[in-house]
């Protein structure tokens, strides 16, 4: 994963940062818990990314991979096909912590408001250009040649009925397509999907969605 984010990520990405941030670097390493992040030293202008061991293996089993926030971006945003898997879990964590590098040199990450609109703009354009994906492909290179496992099978989904217990017609969702949020109102609920009439700027579209895809609409405020 340190590799791979200095190849993938930070090398296309380097001209860009330094012209904001004169002199600054990347170090990328492996931490021994589960603490990931990525934080800026402004002294020695040092951008510190580190993985915790930890997570990495929490993501390896379906039932203690789902609760990271990685897991809920890839379904909610539709990254990777919303599939989660060990590849993309990791993949997306290379992604999501470099957008806060990026956003951090943008001058966009601000106390309290860390994953703000700025750091979801970015981290849709890592995904959408195309570095997600190269990242993704270096990372299942990489193990193939060390001969690790990382399984890029979509984990079991989770029970679908009780996902199904909570919608009903007539109820507002969004839910990811491609890299965009969709807005709709459900008008049939499936065996294992919800029809889904689009409302806003999807209006006259239907689609049929995941369950597990769905999220409650809060009213805009
Ligand atoms: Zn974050």
């Amino acid at each position: 994963m340190c590799s791979v984010t200095r190849d993938c990520l930070w090398q296309p990405a380097e001209q860009w940062v330094r012209k904001r941030s004169p002199g600054s670097f990347l170090h990328c390493r492996v931490g021994s818990g589960q603490a990931t992040y990525h934080r800026f030293d402004s002294r020695d202008r040092q951008h510190l990314i580190t993985y915790g061991v930890r997570m990495i293996a929490a993501k390896h089993q379906p039932e203690t991979a789902s609760g990271w926030l990685s897991g809920r971006e890839i379904r909610k945003r539709g990254y990777f096909g919303g599939e989660l898997s060990t590849l993309n879990l990791l993949a997306h964590t290379c992604c999501h912590e470099f957008a806060h590098l990026l956003q951090q040199s943008a001058g966009q990450r601000r106390r309290g408001s860390v994953h703000n609109r700025h750091f979801y703009t970015i981290l849709d354009e890592l995904h959408e250009s195309g570095a997600a994906g190269a990242t993704r492909e270096a990372l299942a290179d990489q193990a193939r040649k060390q001969a690790l496992a990382l399984p890029d099978t979509p984990f079991e989904p989770v029970d679908t009925r009780q996902h199904l217990d909570r919608w009903q017609v007539g109820d507002t969702v969004s839910f990811g397509a491609g890299l965009r949020e969709l807005h709709g109102q459900i008008i049939r609920v499936n065996r294992k999907t919800c029809t889904v009439d689009g409302i806003g700027s999807s209006k006259g579209v239907r689609y049929r969605v995941p369950v597990q895809m769905l999220s409650p609409l809060t009213p805009p405020r």
